[in-house]
């Protein structure tokens, strides 16, 4: 069965040669570096909750290439249900790690090249779809972590890719090659990159003819030569190294564990290759992406939401405000907002639709909406959490200071607060919250899916404002009354811009 386990997904990474600079220095093996560990710990997790049989049908599905079961998240989704799934199992993974799995930035860029290579031979007669199904059977023959890579770094902001100074800015093909490509530039945010056995690389952006350089969808393992991952920094990182008390979350860490990953002339060749020039689908590769990850958020910062509710509901009890009334209905507020989030993205999922490759898309504007709130849900929810554990997350004294016998026993004593509960609960639940409420927290669930006006913008172009302005007209100036009710006569329709039937149906 392609289901890989937890340490053979461990021995994989292991058995790779990713050059991986962290803090500045070239790493040996990612899986050995302690900055590193508590991400690949978070993503063991999605394999090993894959064999627990409670668990099997939102983390498992049937592969529609050989019928066999195989992990959700090399799966291409076949119905709404799927979809649901998906954000089912997003916040079973987020109640179990607390932070990001990072494997859905993989698969969704996943069902994105999917149904694009479709989309394009479709158009053009070339023969990019078979190319990915070969491709995307040998993902889930050895379920395989993918990194998608998005976002490309972008340079002037202001200039489409061809117009740069840099043309490294956007990622490009700098050569074509009989028997494959070469790439050159860099992607930014890479989630998961850096413990991933393949990146699966994208156009980030809609392109114009003359940009065909740009337009290269392609898939290369991330130990291949010239391929350079730079791991970025999160808030108290370092404090890993350091062990003790203040870490926050100990085991799975703080979000993702972006890098950066340079392409610095990495040969492609032409079986990884599922676009290459064809400028006109890039801009739907790019939404396609988009709309799938976007629902996501609803799943798996619920997850995260649901352990931080719960540390900030315990530290309450530890600090002996827990049956106050108002302490309660900010709890409630944080359970409020974090379900809200989640029903979007499983409404979004529920309304999914079928592409032209047979695959379903969840519900774009409500994908969107889902994102767009947890810009705003997340801090909210984060905000609330600090109101109610108190100042004492931001100034607590570290754990040196405990471990020190001349002033240990007094940050103790004064850091105590309910005598049922041992001080150092104080001290772990009150680092979680401010580890996971942190900055790194919050800007990811800003800029993660695209920043929020990207959201706005295609909120504004699907949520037809002519239809609306259709459904007002047809309300004030219908005259389809049931007979005999006695209604009021009304001012009849002035002559003024407008169309007076309803044309779209009520969404
Ligand atoms: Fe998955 Fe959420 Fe992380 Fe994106 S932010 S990779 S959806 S866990």
């Amino acid at each position: 069965m392609p289901l890989k386990t937890p340490n053979e997904y461990v021995e994989s990474l292991r058995n790779m040669k990713i050059r991986a600079y962290v803090g500045g220095e070239l790493v040996d093996s990612v899986v050995d570096h302690p900055l590193v560990a508590p991400h690949i710990n978070t993503v063991a997790k999605t394999y090993e909750l894959a064999h627990v049989p409670e668990h099997q049908d939102v983390m498992t599905a049937i592969s529609h290439l050989t019928g066999e079961r195989i992990h959700r998240y090399t799966h291409i989704f076949q119905n709404a249900d799927d979809l649901v799934k998906k954000i089912q199992m997003l916040r079973l993974l987020g109640q179990a790690t607390g932070t990001c799995f990072q494997r859905c930035v993989g698969l969704d860029a996943l069902n994105a090249a999917y149904a694009i290579s479709y989309e394009i031979d479709a158009a053009r007669g070339t023969d990019y779809h078979q190319r990915f199904r070969d491709y995307l059977a040998y993902v889930q023959r050895e379920d395989l972590m993918l990194a998608g890579a998005m976002t490309d770094p972008k340079g002037h902001r202001a200039k489409k890719p061809s117009q740069q100074e840099d043309p490294d800015q956007f990622v490009r093909v700098i050569e074509q090659r009989e028997d494959g490509v070469v790439i050159r530039g860099a992607k930014l945010h890479n989630t998961g990159g850096i413990n991933s056995h393949e990146v699966l690389v994208l156009p980030g952006t809609g392109l114009s003819p003359g940009e065909e350089p740009y337009a290269i969808a392609c898939a290369v393992p991330a130990d291949a030569p010239g391929v350079i991952f730079v791991f970025g920094r999160q808030s108290n990182d370092t404090r890993k190294l350091e062990g003790g008390c203040d870490i926050g979350n100990t085991r799975f860490g703080v979000v993702g564990g972006e890098a950066l990953v340079v392409f610095d002339d990495v040969f492609v060749p032409t079986s990884r290759v599922f676009m290459n020039g064809e400028v006109e689908h890039a801009a739907t590769m790019v939404n396609y992406f988009a709309t799938w990850h976007r629902a996501n958020y609803g799943g798996c910062k619920g997850g995260n939401a649901d352990v931080l509710i719960g540390a900030t509901a315990k530290m309450t009890r530890i600090l002996g405000t827990d049956r106050n009334a108002i302490v309660k209905d900010k709890l409630v507020e944080m359970i409020h907002r974090t379900e809200t989030t989640y029903a979007s993205a499983i409404g979004a999922s529920a309304l999914g639709y079928q592409l032209p490759c047979g695959s379903f898309m969840c519900d774009p504007l409500l994908a969107n909406t889902v994102k767009q709130n947890i810009t705003r849900n997340v801090y909210e929810i984060g905000r609330l959490s600090h109101d109610l554990a108190g100042g004492f997350i931001a100034t607590l004294p570290d754990s040196k200071s405990l471990e020190n016998p001349e002033i240990g026993d007094l940050v103790r004593k004064y850091y105590s607060a309910n005598p049922e509960y041992d001080v150092m609960e104080r001290i772990r639940f009150g680092r979680y919250i401010e580890n996971m409420t942190s900055v790194t927290t919050m800007v990811e669930a800003m800029h993660g899916a695209g920043s929020p006006q990207a959201q706005r913008i295609s909120m504004l172009g699907q949520a037809d404002i002519e239809g609306k302005i259709r459904l007002a007209e047809e309300v004030i100036y219908g005259t389809d009354n049931v007979e005999g009710l006695p209604l009021p006569e009304v001012a009849p329709r002035p002559e003024s811009p407008g169309v007076a039937s309803r044309t779209s149906p009520i969404k």
